[in-house]
């Protein structure tokens, strides 16, 4: 038994033709370099740092098949599948908002999704402990018609109904520390009580109008949804407190089968897209967090899903971090910036306002905490 790492070279081919991403500059607004934030490099660059240090010796590296289309037609319309298949055929476009795609677009988001499908799948049958999916592109964001954010497919949605139906598990808890509000898969399972949403993200930074506490589900989804929107700034301890005050007893309360994590790291201190304050070792943290909260509740039954983070330089660093900490690895990668973005971490003021913002969240939440589930 190992933890997996399931990748493929044709989702680092997924591309964003002439697409830029933007700075704000009081009016206006500087591309930035590069073309598309949602590059190849930052997850290549993962899977090359884990294969120089040796890490990538220690983990089980698996391949996928594409998700079928009956696994997409679990969560997406058939009409969305057919314009995203035909303009992909036609050699690529623009689908939605922010989710530019070149030739065989369609295939490699299918890809994308077939890898976390491969990861999940595995954990659940027994072949893996833990797994992670280097899909790209991302999912998170893409709603069941309605792509945005670089987001094509809603690959945990995907995943997470593939397994439902090949009876793999009945109750899951995704949780979403990408550091853009986890909208699509919110979105997915709204109105669903066995499918337990989490998003942890920067208040209003992506999309700008959801991810708001009051958003909690609907009918019997309803208190199935939580949000935990942070002021920017927010850094290695603010993540962690958020996770131990306000996550992980929802995790808890909600007894999964197993555990998915929509792993963004663009919380990261450094990221173009995100203005908070995490590092490696926050990631390496979290990923302890969750690992010891799995091993109490579901089995150890832990997947992650690659999800955004736009810094070449730091996302394999935070990675590298994340992946040798649910392995148990002794292969590890020094963090770069381990002198500088430990001093560059909020003050106490602004601890002392977040705690205010945690308990109020709390508050807000406890509105409307469902019942512990029953033991099945
Ligand atoms: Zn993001």
């Amino acid at each position: 038994m190992a933890t997996g790492f399931f990748w493929d070279e044709r989702c680092f081919w997924h591309a964003g033709g002439n697409y830029a991403g933007m700075l704000p500059v009081g009016g206006l607004v500087q591309p930035l370099d590069g073309g598309l934030p949602e590059s190849p490099e930052t997850k290549r660059r993962l899977k090359n740092l884990i294969e120089v240090t040796g890490l990538a010796r220690d983990l089980a590296m698996r391949g996928a098949e594409m998700a079928s289309r009956e696994d997409l037609l679990r969560v997406h319309p058939a009409h969305y599948l057919d314009r995203f298949k035909a303009l992909s055929d036609a050699g690529g476009g623009e689908l939605g908002r922010r989710t530019p795609f070149g030739p065989g677009g369609y295939e490699i988001a299918a890809l994308s999704a077939g890898l976390a499908k491969a990861a999940l799948f595995a954990v659940l049958q027994g072949d893996l402990d833990t797994a992670y999916a280097l899909s790209r592109p991302p999912g998170h964001h893409c709603l069941p018609d309605y792509p945005n954010g670089f987001c094509l497919l809603n690959n945990i949605g995907i995943a997470v109904e593939a397994a439902r139906a090949a009876g793999l598990a009945r109750r899951f808890a995704v949780l979403d520390w990408d550091v853009h509000h986890g909208n699509g898969t919110e979105a997915v399972f709204y109105d669903r009580a066995d499918v337990l949403t989490l998003s942890i993200h920067q208040d209003r930074n992506y999309p700008m109008d959801t991810g708001g506490v009051a958003d909690r589900g609907t009918g019997a989804g309803l208190g199935y949804n939580r949000n935990v929107p942070l002021p920017p700034g927010t850094g290695h301890k603010g993540y962690l407190a958020a996770m131990e005050r306000l996550v992980l007893p929802a995790i808890r309360d909600f007894a999964p089968d197993v555990l998915i994590i929509a792993c963004g790291y663009d919380a990261a201190a450094i990221d173009p897209l995100g203005r908070m304050l995490a590092t490696a070792d926050t990631f390496a943290m979290m990923t302890r967090q969750v690992m010891d909260l799995s091993r109490d509740i579901c089995g150890g039954r832990l997947v992650m899903v690659h999800e955004g983070g736009y810094s070449e330089t730091y996302v394999p660093f935070c990675g590298h971090a994340v992946l040798q900490e649910m392995s148990g690895s002794t292969v590890y990668a020094a963090d770069p910036f381990d002198q500088v973005f430990p001093l560059r971490q909020p003050d106490a003021r602004f601890d002392a306002y977040l705690d205010e913002v945690l308990s109020d969240l709390i508050a807000q939440q406890e509105k409307t905490r469902p019942a512990r589930a029953r033991p099945s």
